[in-house]
Formats: C-alpha cells, sequence, structure tokens
C-alpha cells in the first residue's frame, strides 16, 4: 500500500536507530573546519573522468544509511525521482537533475564515510539551527561552542546569500560543482541544496539568504517531492527506458564528467 506524505521521513517510526546512530556521528564531526578540509581535497576534480552512466553503474550497490524509506538500489531512485518529473511534464533539464541528483554519493566510492555523503545538510561556521534533524547532537560538535562559530551569523553576513555560506560536506555540495557549468541555476539550487531540509521544509536560516535564494526555493520544494516521494512507487525497467535517458544525457552531459 502507498505511504502517506507523513509517513515519510518519520525518523520516530525507524526501529533500529541506525539513523540516530548516523546523525551522531554526521552532527559531532562537520565542523567549519571539516568542510574547509574536504572542499580543498575533492573541488580540484581530479580523481576520475566518468560518464553519467558510468558513474550510475558505479554507484548501484550504494545503499544510503541516512534514509529511511527506500531500499533500493541508487540507480533504482535516479530513475524513480527522473520518471516522477517526467511524468508530471516537468521540463528536460529538471528530468535530468533528477537522474543525477545523487550521483555525488561517489564520494562513498572515494573512501568517505557515509556522515560525510549523505543525510541532511546545514551551515557552517555559525549557529545550528534546532530546526536541523536530530539537533541535540550537535551537542558533539566543537563549533557549537566556538566564540565565533556559535553565534547567530558566524563568520557570515546577514542576506549574504546561500552561495557564500559553506554547508556541512556531502553528495550535494559536491555534484553541485561536477556540474555546475551544465545545467540552469534552478538545476543548481536542486542540487545543492536538496537535503538542506531546515531551509527548504522548516524555514530555517532565512537570515543568510537572498533575493535569489528566496526566488529559487520553489523550484527546490518541487524538486524534493519527486526526490522523497518517488521512493515508493514502483521499481523501474531500465531496459524499457534507457533509450530516453540515453538521449536526455547526450542532451545535456554528452562529455565525460570531471570527477
Ligand atoms: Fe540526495
Ligand atoms: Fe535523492
Amino acid at each position: 500500500m502507498g505511504k502517506l506524505a507523513k509517513d515519510f521521513r518519520n525518523y520516530d517510526a525507524e526501529p533500529t536507530g541506525y539513523v540516530r546512530a548516523f546523525y551522531r556521528k554526521n552532527h559531532e564531526h562537520q565542523t567549519f573546519d571539516f568542510v574547509q578540509q574536504k572542499k580543498r581535497e575533492y573541488l580540484g576534480l581530479d580523481r576520475e573522468r566518468m560518464t553519467v552512466w558510468e558513474m550510475l553503474d558505479h554507484l548501484d550497490d550504494i545503499v544510503d544509511e541516512s534514509d529511511p524509506d527506500t531500499t533500493f538500489t541508487q540507480t533504482d531512485h535516479a530513475l524513480q525521482t527522473a520518471e516522477a518529473a517526467r511524468q508530471a511534464n516537468q521540463p528536460r533539464w529538471m528530468i535530468a537533475t533528477g537522474l543525477i541528483h545523487d550521483l555525488g554519493k561517489v564520494l562513498c566510492k572515494f573512501g568517505e564515510p557515509q556522515w560525510a555523503v549523505v543525510g541532511d545538510t546545514n551551515p557552517v561556521g555559525c549557529r545550528f539551527s534546532p530546526k536541523i534533524v536530530h539537533a541535540e547532537f550537535f551537542e558533539r560538535n566543537p563549533d557549537a561552542v566556538h566564540p565565533v562559530y556559535s553565534t547567530e551569523l558566524g563568520v557570515y553576513e546577514r542576506g549574504c546569500g546561500l552561495q557564500h555560506v559553506h554547508m556541512s560536506w556531502g553528495h550535494d555540495e559536491y555534484l553541485y560543482h561536477v556540474v555546475k557549468e551544465r545545467l540552469p541555476l534552478e538545476a543548481l539550487y536542486m542540487i545543492r541544496y536538496h537535503s538542506f531540509y531546515s531551509w527548504h521544509r522548516e524555514g530555517a536560516y532565512d537570515y543568510l539568504c537572498d533575493d535569489q535564494d528566496r526566488a529559487m526555493l520553489k523550484w527546490v520544494r518541487a524538486f524534493n517531492r519527486y526526490d522523497l516521494y518517488s521512493k515508493d512507487d514502483a521499481k523501474p525497467d531500465l531496459g524499457q527506458l534507457r533509450a530516453y535517458y540515453e538521449d536526455l544525457t547526450q542532451e545535456y552531459f554528452p562529455e565525460p564528467l570531471s570527477w
């Protein structure tokens, strides 16, 4: 039977505690300094040259420990998200975004622990919002008592815009840098902020946003419907869909990407 909207991201119903354990580690270790270090390590994009299809195949065996809603593979989830956008008659760039939005999870294959790849993201370098999932675990993060990073604005200026805000490190930020020359701004917001639930769902951190962020928020929210609520859909049949998606990826990503 299909799930209702309230049944997704229902962390209280999650029986084994593995999501709790995940956020305990994520919130403890995602400090401002950790994020700077990961950016230095990865944003040179000098590890691999791979096409979107090669990457989809490569990631098929990753299971996302932060996700209480699905046990499907990454390829299934990519196609489910893209198909949900396609069925809703969304533009081709958005369907392409659905297909690739989680490819940054290749960070797992590069040796990163899951807490540095998946799960909700949040700004670092300023106060952690109580609206972040499992915010109680920030107690264990040294930045929570740092003289600058623990203040409301931290290292930022009011209204500076999210492009100037450092987010906790993971697949969203990483993939944004991989594809930022190839897709429209709306798509880049969906990719970069799709796990920033405290912003796009709970309305936190508006004080860091500029007008562009506020204008783009509706696109991030629109995308979230396909990302989250398609997880209950039937397993997609790649055989049937392959021709359509090869054509689509040829349009947006004709060359291998730098990872
Ligand atoms: Fe994701
Ligand atoms: Fe996703």
